[in-house]
Protein backbone atom coordinates (compact mmCIF):
# COMPACT_ATOMS: atom_id res chain seq x y z
CA UNK A 1 0.00 0.00 0.00
CA UNK A 2 1.20 3.46 -1.13
CA UNK A 3 0.48 5.22 1.95
CA UNK A 4 1.41 8.30 0.46
CA UNK A 5 -0.69 8.16 -2.09
CA UNK A 6 -3.88 7.00 -0.54
CA UNK A 7 -4.05 9.47 2.70
CA UNK A 8 -5.95 12.63 2.38
CA UNK A 9 -4.96 15.63 3.75
CA UNK A 10 -6.40 16.85 7.12
CA UNK A 11 -7.26 20.77 7.11
CA UNK A 12 -8.49 20.34 10.97
CA UNK A 13 -8.02 20.77 13.95
CA UNK A 14 -6.54 17.54 14.84
CA UNK A 15 -6.18 14.57 14.54
CA UNK A 16 -3.67 16.13 11.89
CA UNK A 17 -0.98 14.83 8.86
CA UNK A 18 1.69 13.01 9.95
CA UNK A 19 4.67 12.82 7.98
CA UNK A 20 5.03 9.05 6.68
CA UNK A 21 8.48 8.72 9.23
CA UNK A 22 6.14 9.33 12.39
CA UNK A 23 4.00 6.62 11.07
CA UNK A 24 6.83 4.52 10.53
CA UNK A 25 7.95 4.87 14.01
CA UNK A 26 5.02 3.29 15.02
CA UNK A 27 6.34 -0.48 13.90
CA UNK A 28 7.57 -1.68 16.85
CA UNK A 29 6.31 -3.71 19.56
CA UNK A 30 7.92 -2.68 22.65
CA UNK A 31 7.31 -3.96 26.45
CA UNK A 32 5.59 -1.50 28.67
CA UNK A 33 8.61 -2.10 31.54
CA UNK A 34 11.03 -2.27 28.94
CA UNK A 35 14.24 -0.57 29.34
CA UNK A 36 14.19 0.79 26.08
CA UNK A 37 10.73 2.18 26.11
CA UNK A 38 11.46 3.47 29.91
CA UNK A 39 14.36 5.64 28.28
CA UNK A 40 12.09 7.13 25.59
CA UNK A 41 9.23 8.62 28.07
CA UNK A 42 11.95 9.51 29.83
CA UNK A 43 13.04 11.68 27.24
CA UNK A 44 9.65 12.69 26.14
CA UNK A 45 8.99 13.85 29.38
CA UNK A 46 12.02 15.84 29.64
CA UNK A 47 11.74 17.90 26.38
CA UNK A 48 8.19 18.81 26.89
CA UNK A 49 9.61 20.67 29.81
CA UNK A 50 12.34 22.22 27.29
CA UNK A 51 9.91 23.08 24.65
CA UNK A 52 7.96 24.98 27.10
CA UNK A 53 11.23 26.79 28.70
CA UNK A 54 9.70 25.77 31.71
CA UNK A 55 12.74 25.01 34.83
CA UNK A 56 13.03 21.06 35.52
CA UNK A 57 13.36 22.21 39.57
CA UNK A 58 10.52 23.71 39.24
CA UNK A 59 8.15 21.85 36.62
CA UNK A 60 7.25 18.21 35.45
CA UNK A 61 5.42 16.60 33.07
CA UNK A 62 2.58 14.05 33.75
CA UNK A 63 1.82 11.80 30.57
CA UNK A 64 -1.89 10.57 30.81
CA UNK A 65 -3.21 8.14 28.33
CA UNK A 66 -5.95 9.34 26.30
CA UNK A 67 -7.21 12.47 23.95
CA UNK A 68 -6.68 16.29 25.04
CA UNK A 69 -9.72 16.17 27.04
CA UNK A 70 -8.86 13.53 29.10
CA UNK A 71 -5.74 15.41 30.30
CA UNK A 72 -7.88 18.42 30.84
CA UNK A 73 -10.23 16.21 33.15
CA UNK A 74 -7.45 14.53 35.07
CA UNK A 75 -6.09 18.29 35.66
CA UNK A 76 -9.20 19.50 37.34
CA UNK A 77 -10.06 16.12 39.31
CA UNK A 78 -6.85 16.17 40.54
CA UNK A 79 -6.00 19.52 41.54
CA UNK A 80 -8.89 21.19 42.89
CA UNK A 81 -9.14 20.27 46.56
CA UNK A 82 -12.60 19.00 47.54
CA UNK A 83 -13.57 21.82 50.24
CA UNK A 84 -12.79 25.36 49.74
CA UNK A 85 -12.19 25.69 46.35
CA UNK A 86 -13.86 27.74 43.34
CA UNK A 87 -13.02 27.86 40.30
CA UNK A 88 -13.18 30.66 37.45
CA UNK A 89 -13.58 29.89 34.05
CA UNK A 90 -13.22 32.08 31.57
CA UNK A 91 -14.63 31.05 28.22
CA UNK A 92 -14.68 32.22 24.49
CA UNK A 93 -15.81 29.42 22.70
CA UNK A 94 -16.45 25.59 22.72
CA UNK A 95 -13.33 24.15 24.38
CA UNK A 96 -13.46 26.92 27.31
CA UNK A 97 -17.01 25.79 27.33
CA UNK A 98 -15.86 22.15 27.79
CA UNK A 99 -14.17 23.35 30.92
CA UNK A 100 -17.43 23.84 32.12
CA UNK A 101 -18.83 20.43 31.51
CA UNK A 102 -15.68 18.94 33.05
CA UNK A 103 -16.41 20.77 36.71
CA UNK A 104 -20.32 20.55 36.37
CA UNK A 105 -19.37 16.74 35.86
CA UNK A 106 -16.85 16.91 38.81
CA UNK A 107 -19.22 18.51 40.76
CA UNK A 108 -16.19 21.34 41.09
CA UNK A 109 -17.57 24.66 42.02
CA UNK A 110 -17.00 27.29 39.66
CA UNK A 111 -18.47 31.18 38.13
CA UNK A 112 -18.23 31.10 34.26
CA UNK A 113 -16.80 34.35 32.74
CA UNK A 114 -18.02 33.99 29.28
CA UNK A 115 -17.16 36.19 25.56
CA UNK A 116 -18.83 36.07 22.70
CA UNK A 117 -17.71 33.45 20.44
CA UNK A 118 -16.02 36.01 18.30
CA UNK A 119 -14.38 37.90 20.89
CA UNK A 120 -10.99 37.91 22.51
CA UNK A 121 -11.10 37.42 26.45
CA UNK A 122 -10.98 41.14 27.33
CA UNK A 123 -8.50 40.81 29.86
CA UNK A 124 -10.45 43.89 31.82
CA UNK A 125 -13.00 42.12 32.95
CA UNK A 126 -10.63 39.23 33.95
CA UNK A 127 -9.73 41.68 36.28
CA UNK A 128 -13.08 42.77 37.65
CA UNK A 129 -14.08 39.31 38.03
CA UNK A 130 -10.80 38.83 39.91
CA UNK A 131 -11.39 41.62 42.40
CA UNK A 132 -13.68 39.44 44.25
CA UNK A 133 -10.89 37.60 45.71
CA UNK A 134 -12.52 35.03 46.05
CA UNK A 135 -11.42 32.00 43.43
CA UNK A 136 -8.40 29.41 43.94
CA UNK A 137 -8.26 28.54 40.52
CA UNK A 138 -8.51 29.87 37.13
CA UNK A 139 -8.56 28.68 33.53
CA UNK A 140 -8.93 29.38 30.22
CA UNK A 141 -8.14 28.39 26.54
CA UNK A 142 -4.68 29.27 24.76
CA UNK A 143 -6.11 28.80 21.45
CA UNK A 144 -9.58 28.78 20.82
CA UNK A 145 -10.03 26.01 18.08
CA UNK A 146 -13.60 26.06 17.46
CA UNK A 147 -13.13 29.47 15.83
CA UNK A 148 -9.22 30.41 15.80
CA UNK A 149 -8.94 33.00 18.43
CA UNK A 150 -5.93 33.81 20.05
CA UNK A 151 -6.63 34.40 23.86
CA UNK A 152 -3.76 36.25 25.86
CA UNK A 153 -2.51 33.93 28.46
CA UNK A 154 0.44 36.05 29.70
CA UNK A 155 -1.44 39.04 30.60
CA UNK A 156 -3.67 36.70 32.11
CA UNK A 157 -1.35 34.66 33.89
CA UNK A 158 0.23 38.01 35.37
CA UNK A 159 -3.49 39.34 36.38
CA UNK A 160 -3.63 35.97 38.24
CA UNK A 161 -0.68 35.83 39.43
CA UNK A 162 -0.76 39.13 41.61
CA UNK A 163 -4.63 38.44 42.76
CA UNK A 164 -5.40 36.81 45.88
CA UNK A 165 -3.72 37.58 49.38
CA UNK A 166 -0.78 36.15 49.01
CA UNK A 167 0.52 36.26 45.37
CA UNK A 168 0.92 33.02 42.67
CA UNK A 169 -1.33 31.60 45.02
CA UNK A 170 -3.90 31.08 42.93
CA UNK A 171 -3.34 27.94 40.06
CA UNK A 172 -3.56 28.77 36.70
CA UNK A 173 -4.44 26.51 34.32
CA UNK A 174 -3.83 26.89 30.38
CA UNK A 175 -5.52 24.66 28.03
CA UNK A 176 -2.83 25.04 24.86
CA UNK A 177 -3.70 21.52 23.28
CA UNK A 178 -3.89 22.98 19.80
CA UNK A 179 -0.86 25.94 20.57
CA UNK A 180 1.79 24.11 22.16
CA UNK A 181 4.58 23.14 20.43
CA UNK A 182 3.08 25.77 17.70
CA UNK A 183 2.82 28.59 19.58
CA UNK A 184 6.29 29.66 21.65
CA UNK A 185 5.08 30.07 25.23
CA UNK A 186 7.52 30.25 28.15
CA UNK A 187 6.75 29.01 31.90
CA UNK A 188 10.19 30.41 33.24
CA UNK A 189 8.01 33.12 35.36
CA UNK A 190 6.33 30.53 37.02
CA UNK A 191 2.79 31.89 36.56
CA UNK A 192 0.86 29.40 34.33
CA UNK A 193 0.35 25.94 37.47
CA UNK A 194 -0.45 23.57 34.65
CA UNK A 195 -0.03 23.44 31.03
CA UNK A 196 -2.00 20.77 28.95
CA UNK A 197 -1.47 19.73 25.84
CA UNK A 198 -1.65 16.81 23.62
CA UNK A 199 0.28 14.39 21.06
CA UNK A 200 -1.54 14.82 18.14
CA UNK A 201 -1.33 18.58 17.72
CA UNK A 202 1.81 21.04 17.15
CA UNK A 203 3.95 18.16 17.66
CA UNK A 204 2.69 16.17 15.07
CA UNK A 205 2.30 12.84 16.67
CA UNK A 206 -0.71 10.62 16.74
CA UNK A 207 -3.49 10.11 18.77
CA UNK A 208 -3.20 8.04 22.10
CA UNK A 209 -1.93 10.52 24.75
CA UNK A 210 -1.77 13.84 26.41
CA UNK A 211 0.24 15.72 28.70
CA UNK A 212 0.26 18.41 31.76
CA UNK A 213 3.55 20.55 32.25
CA UNK A 214 2.55 20.57 36.21
CA UNK A 215 4.39 22.88 38.48
CA UNK A 216 5.57 20.04 41.01
CA UNK A 217 5.05 22.22 44.38
CA UNK A 218 1.62 22.25 43.77
CA UNK A 219 0.50 18.89 41.98
CA UNK A 220 2.56 17.44 45.53
CA UNK A 221 0.09 19.20 47.42
CA UNK A 222 -2.84 17.54 45.55
CA UNK A 223 -2.66 13.66 46.87
CA UNK A 224 -5.99 12.37 47.45
CA UNK A 225 -7.86 15.17 45.67
CA UNK A 226 -8.70 13.09 42.51
CA UNK A 227 -12.64 12.53 41.97
CA UNK A 228 -11.33 9.61 39.36
CA UNK A 229 -8.83 6.73 39.59
CA UNK A 230 -7.78 6.69 35.94
CA UNK A 231 -7.70 10.69 35.83
CA UNK A 232 -5.47 11.10 38.88
CA UNK A 233 -2.47 13.31 37.70
CA UNK A 234 -1.28 12.99 41.51
CA UNK A 235 -1.21 9.24 41.47
CA UNK A 236 0.45 9.11 37.87
CA UNK A 237 3.04 11.58 38.46
CA UNK A 238 4.21 9.78 41.54
CA UNK A 239 4.20 6.39 39.40
CA UNK A 240 6.00 8.04 36.71
CA UNK A 241 8.56 9.46 38.74
CA UNK A 242 9.98 6.21 40.71
CA UNK A 243 9.65 4.28 37.50
CA UNK A 244 8.47 6.47 34.07
CA UNK A 245 5.88 3.74 33.65
CA UNK A 246 2.66 4.49 33.27
CA UNK A 247 -0.13 3.00 35.99
CA UNK A 248 -1.68 0.86 33.11
CA UNK A 249 -1.23 -0.06 29.56
CA UNK A 250 0.50 2.50 28.18
CA UNK A 251 0.17 3.86 24.73
CA UNK A 252 3.69 2.59 23.43
CA UNK A 253 3.05 3.41 19.89
CA UNK A 254 1.93 6.85 20.29
CA UNK A 255 4.75 7.50 22.22
CA UNK A 256 7.26 5.64 19.37
CA UNK A 257 5.76 8.26 16.81
CA UNK A 258 5.64 11.40 19.43
CA UNK A 259 9.19 10.85 19.82
CA UNK A 260 9.93 11.17 16.12
CA UNK A 261 7.46 14.33 15.99
CA UNK A 262 9.84 15.70 18.78
CA UNK A 263 12.77 14.99 16.58
CA UNK A 264 11.51 16.16 13.16
CA UNK A 265 10.08 19.25 15.15
CA UNK A 266 14.20 19.63 16.15
CA UNK A 267 15.29 18.42 12.78
CA UNK A 268 13.08 22.23 11.42
CA UNK A 269 14.75 23.86 14.08
CA UNK A 270 12.29 24.16 17.06
CA UNK A 271 9.08 25.63 17.78
CA UNK A 272 9.91 28.92 16.01
CA UNK A 273 10.74 27.58 13.11
CA UNK A 274 7.58 25.77 13.03
CA UNK A 275 5.62 28.77 14.25
CA UNK A 276 6.98 30.14 11.12
CA UNK A 277 5.94 27.26 8.89
CA UNK A 278 2.23 27.13 10.30
CA UNK A 279 2.36 30.98 9.73
CA UNK A 280 3.16 30.83 6.17
CA UNK A 281 0.47 28.15 5.26
CA UNK A 282 -1.99 30.20 7.31
CA UNK A 283 -0.79 33.13 5.46
CA UNK A 284 -1.05 31.78 1.92
CA UNK A 285 -4.56 29.91 2.25
CA UNK A 286 -6.21 33.51 4.16
CA UNK A 287 -5.09 35.79 0.86
CA UNK A 288 -6.20 33.14 -1.74
CA UNK A 289 -9.62 32.50 0.18
CA UNK A 290 -10.10 36.12 0.30
CA UNK A 291 -9.18 36.87 -3.36
CA UNK A 292 -11.73 34.18 -3.60
CA UNK A 293 -14.70 36.26 -1.55
CA UNK A 294 -14.67 34.31 1.18
CA UNK A 295 -15.14 36.04 4.38
CA UNK A 296 -13.34 35.09 7.70
CA UNK A 297 -15.45 35.08 10.83
CA UNK A 298 -12.71 36.43 13.10
CA UNK A 299 -11.02 40.01 13.30
CA UNK A 300 -7.77 39.10 11.90
CA UNK A 301 -6.35 40.99 14.91
CA UNK A 302 -7.92 38.18 17.47
CA UNK A 303 -6.94 35.23 14.96
CA UNK A 304 -4.21 32.78 15.14
CA UNK A 305 -2.37 30.73 12.30
CA UNK A 306 -3.65 27.75 13.73
CA UNK A 307 -6.89 27.51 11.79
CA UNK A 308 -9.38 29.78 10.29
CA UNK A 309 -13.06 30.30 10.10
CA UNK A 310 -15.20 31.44 7.15
CA UNK A 311 -18.94 32.28 6.57
CA UNK A 312 -20.39 30.32 4.44
CA UNK A 313 -21.03 31.44 1.23
CA UNK A 314 -24.09 33.21 0.02
CA UNK A 315 -27.31 30.78 0.05
CA UNK A 316 -28.03 28.16 -1.23
CA UNK A 317 -24.93 26.62 0.11
CA UNK A 318 -24.49 22.94 1.30
CA UNK A 319 -22.03 22.17 3.41
CA UNK A 320 -22.03 18.60 3.07
CA UNK A 321 -22.03 18.61 -0.76
CA UNK A 322 -18.88 20.95 -0.45
CA UNK A 323 -17.40 19.05 1.88
CA UNK A 324 -17.60 15.77 -0.02
CA UNK A 325 -16.63 16.81 -2.58
CA UNK A 326 -13.83 18.56 -1.27
CA UNK A 327 -12.76 14.85 0.54
CA UNK A 328 -13.26 13.16 -3.30
CA UNK A 329 -10.59 15.48 -4.22
CA UNK A 330 -8.04 13.99 -0.54
CA UNK A 331 -8.94 17.78 1.36
CA UNK A 332 -10.55 17.02 4.51
CA UNK A 333 -11.67 20.68 5.69
CA UNK A 334 -13.98 20.58 8.81
CA UNK A 335 -16.91 22.14 9.85
CA UNK A 336 -17.53 25.61 11.89
CA UNK A 337 -17.83 25.19 15.81
CA UNK A 338 -19.49 27.89 16.31
CA UNK A 339 -22.71 28.33 17.64
CA UNK A 340 -24.48 31.27 16.20
CA UNK A 341 -22.95 31.52 12.69
CA UNK A 342 -22.42 29.21 10.15
CA UNK A 343 -18.84 28.50 9.26
CA UNK A 344 -16.40 25.52 8.21
CA UNK A 345 -12.89 25.53 9.30
CA UNK A 346 -9.41 25.46 7.54
CA UNK A 347 -6.49 24.20 9.44
CA UNK A 348 -2.80 24.49 8.68
CA UNK A 349 -1.49 22.98 11.28
CA UNK A 350 -0.06 19.48 10.61
CA UNK A 351 2.71 17.86 8.43
CA UNK A 352 1.14 20.35 5.96
CA UNK A 353 2.92 23.14 3.90
CA UNK A 354 2.70 25.92 1.64
CA UNK A 355 2.26 23.82 -1.57
CA UNK A 356 -0.64 21.94 0.01
CA UNK A 357 -2.52 24.81 0.82
CA UNK A 358 -2.29 25.51 -2.70
CA UNK A 359 -3.41 22.71 -3.82
CA UNK A 360 -6.43 22.90 -1.24
CA UNK A 361 -7.08 26.44 -2.93
CA UNK A 362 -7.47 25.02 -6.12
CA UNK A 363 -9.70 21.91 -5.01
CA UNK A 364 -11.55 25.08 -3.15
CA UNK A 365 -12.17 26.93 -6.86
CA UNK A 366 -12.75 23.17 -9.10
CA UNK A 367 -15.25 22.23 -6.23
CA UNK A 368 -17.05 26.43 -6.42
CA UNK A 369 -17.33 25.79 -10.18
CA UNK A 370 -18.79 22.25 -9.89
CA UNK A 371 -21.45 23.75 -7.46
CA UNK A 372 -22.15 26.88 -9.18
CA UNK A 373 -20.87 29.02 -7.37
CA UNK A 374 -19.43 31.96 -9.18
CA UNK A 375 -16.21 32.84 -7.40
CA UNK A 376 -14.85 35.80 -6.58
CA UNK A 377 -18.20 35.59 -3.93
CA UNK A 378 -20.24 38.58 -4.79
CA UNK A 379 -23.06 40.20 -2.15
CA UNK A 380 -22.16 37.73 0.40
CA UNK A 381 -24.99 38.75 2.94
CA UNK A 382 -24.27 35.61 5.00
CA UNK A 383 -22.29 37.27 7.68
C1 LIG B 1 -8.06 19.47 20.36
C2 LIG B 1 -8.35 20.30 21.54
C3 LIG B 1 -8.75 19.73 22.78
C4 LIG B 1 -8.86 18.26 22.98
O1 LIG B 1 -9.85 17.68 22.27
P1 LIG B 1 -9.86 16.09 22.17
O2 LIG B 1 -11.01 15.84 21.27
O3 LIG B 1 -10.02 15.57 23.52
O4 LIG B 1 -8.54 15.73 21.58
C5 LIG B 1 -8.97 20.57 23.85
N1 LIG B 1 -8.82 21.89 23.75
C6 LIG B 1 -8.44 22.49 22.61
C7 LIG B 1 -8.29 23.96 22.58
C8 LIG B 1 -8.21 21.71 21.47
O5 LIG B 1 -7.84 22.30 20.32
Amino acid sequence: MDIKENDSKLFTPGPLTTSLTVKQAMLHDLGSRDTVFLNIVAYVRSKIIELADASADEYAVVLIQGSGSYAVEATFSSCVPRQDAKVLLIENGAYGQRLVKICRALNIPHDVLSFHETERVHVDQVVEALKSNQYTHVAVIHCETSSGILNPIEEIGQLVYEHGAKKGSTVFIVDSISGFGGIPVSLRNGQITYLISSANKCIEGVPGFAFVISKKQHLLSCQGYARSLVLDLYDQYIYMEQSQQFRFTPPTHAILAFKRGLDELDEEGGIQARAKRYQTNNKCIREIMKSLGFIELIKPEYQTYIITSYHYPPAPFHFETFYKKLSEKNQLIYPGKTTKTDCFRIGNIGRLFQTDMEKLAECIKQVCNDMNIELPLKNNNNQ
